[in-house]
């Protein structure tokens, strides 16, 4: 039992701030909440004074356990202050050690797996796709991640998952309406698409046929019986999917981007808004594949915590893309995110639900940890409000996952996963990002040691 001692709670579901609280936390739990009863005396009481508590944030797209040794990425997500996250590819291995394993209060708490990527690997056609989401049931998943799969295997794979009360999210199918997907009950689609999923929805073109979805990332896991070639393509292709594009994607692109309509983009969020679909954009990870080659990137300061073989590979990824597409491609791509950070605003505005994600690991530019503070910017950046995000990386996540009983805010009886910020989270972005300390599980993680494990990541 210890007291975070005279800090300042902050609801993120109103922005209120109750300053001078003593939080207490007793065992993994906020044990209770109330006026300060004076200054912390010795460890493990935290001086809070100065500060601001918020819950845990979750990174809702990434894929650490797709590592062979996840710990270093982990950890490294724990000191920017993730507490949570969604894995969002799984093996039955990972369902299997899942339910063995005891809670690590070192390493941020897996919120949602799903087990592996439906492809047409697994989910060629509606029959075996059905059999794998009961597989995947009952092995224990929490969702079923589309990937690959035609709009026949999705009806399949809906349907059978509603009966088994199995979430569905992932990528759009392709050749699938984007408004079709969420009035079936599509639950969160990643990367507004990806390609132009989304896009493709908001625009006057729309009686034609829709265009295909583009750059289709490849599911972010090993093939089994995948050779080494093939593997290598296939990590080439998470590491940037958008080198994919064929001149004829780039050319509906344009037409998207021409005809976007912004009527049409409301009335599609309010859609979403309605059927309860949620949208994790991970701008970061759009960002660093549609603006690759963009020198910010290789001079980003985060990137000493990634390996030196990651660095390279992003380098050549960069390289690759510029050797590919001209200045007039490379446009249509710029032109592309702008219009992305466009409807990522029009979502907000209009109520449609959002989650702050990141497709960390093995993608381009996306350091574990840094790049969820990364897609706060850029979610400031498409006019969202500091608060807003805030949401969108605590109390929304706890919502989608029906987690709101345990986690989503400070208060009494949830679990004490919290972050301790220097600066008022409210008033600007860069509170988000003043992370002086990580409660996990009920341990108190601070500056220092934080600080120690990014450390302990970049001198790999
Ligand atoms: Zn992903």
């Amino acid at each position: 039992m210890y007291r975070i001692c005279d800090v300042a709670v902050v609801d993120p579901r109103d922005g209120s701030v109750t300053p001078h609280q003593d939080v207490h936390i007793d065992g993994g739990r906020i044990a209770g909440i109330g006026a300060t009863s004076g200054p912390a005396g010795e460890a493990p009481d935290v001086d809070g004074r100065g500060r601001f508590v918020v819950p845990g944030y979750a990174d809702m797209h990434a894929h650490p356990l797709n590592l062979g040794d996840p710990t270093p990425e982990l950890r490294l997500m724990l000191a920017f202050g993730i507490t949570g996250y969604r894995q969002m590819s799984g093996t039955p291995g990972l369902l299997r050690r899942r339910r063995r394993a005891a809670d690590d209060d070192r390493t941020p708490r897996l919120l949602a797996t799903p087990g592996p990527v439906l492809t047409p690997l697994n989910a060629g056609r509606p029959g075996t796709a059905a059999a794998e989401v009961r597989r995947q049931a009952r092995d224990g998943a929490d969702f079923v991640k589309a990937a690959l799969i035609t709009p026949e295997v999705y009806a399949a794979v809906q349907a059978e998952a509603d009966r088994l009360s199995l979430p569905v999210a992932g990528h759009l199918p392709a050749g699938i309406d984007v408004r079709a997907a969420s009035a079936a009950g599509f639950r969160s689609i990643e990367h507004l698409g990806p390609g132009l999923g989304v896009l493709a929805g908001c625009s006057c073109h729309e009686e034609q046929p829709a265009p295909g979805r583009g750059p289709i990332p490849a599911p972010p896991f090993r093939i089994p019986f995948a050779g080494r070639v093939a593997d290598r393509m296939l990590q080439r292709l998470v590491v940037n999917p958008a080198q994919l594009t064929s001149s004829a994607t780039l050319d509906a692109t344009r037409d998207a981007i021409a005809g976007f309509d912004e009527g049409r983009a409301r009335e599609l969020a309010r859609e979403f808004a309605a059927n309860d679909t949620w949208n994790c954009p991970t701008l970061i990870r759009l960002r660093g594949q549609q603006l690759c080659d963009d020198p910010a990137f290789a001079a980003d300061p985060d990137l000493r915590y990634v390996t030196a073989k990651e660095r390279r590979t992003w380098a050549a990824a960069a390289a690759a893309f510029r050797r590919k597409f001209d200045e007039r491609r490379r446009a249509v791509f710029a032109e592309q995110f702008a219009l992305q950070l466009r409807l990522v605003r029009i979502l907000d505005e209009e109520g449609a639900p959002l989650l702050a994600g990141t497709d960390a690991v093995g993608a381009a530019w996306v350091v574990a940890g840094a790049s969820l503070h990364d897609e706060f910017d850029l979610l400031a950046e498409a006019g969202l409000s500091p608060l807003r995000i805030l949401r969108a990386a605590t109390s929304d996540p706890a919502r989608f996952l029906h987690r709101e009983r345990d986690a989503g805010t400070v208060e009494a009886g949830k679990e004490a996963d919290l972050v301790l910020l220097d600066r008022d989270p409210t008033v600007s972005v860069a509170g988000l990002h003043a992370v002086g300390g990580v409660v996990r599980g009920g341990r108190y993680h601070d500056g220092a040691t934080l600080t120690a494990w990014k450390e302990e990541a970049g001198r790999r």
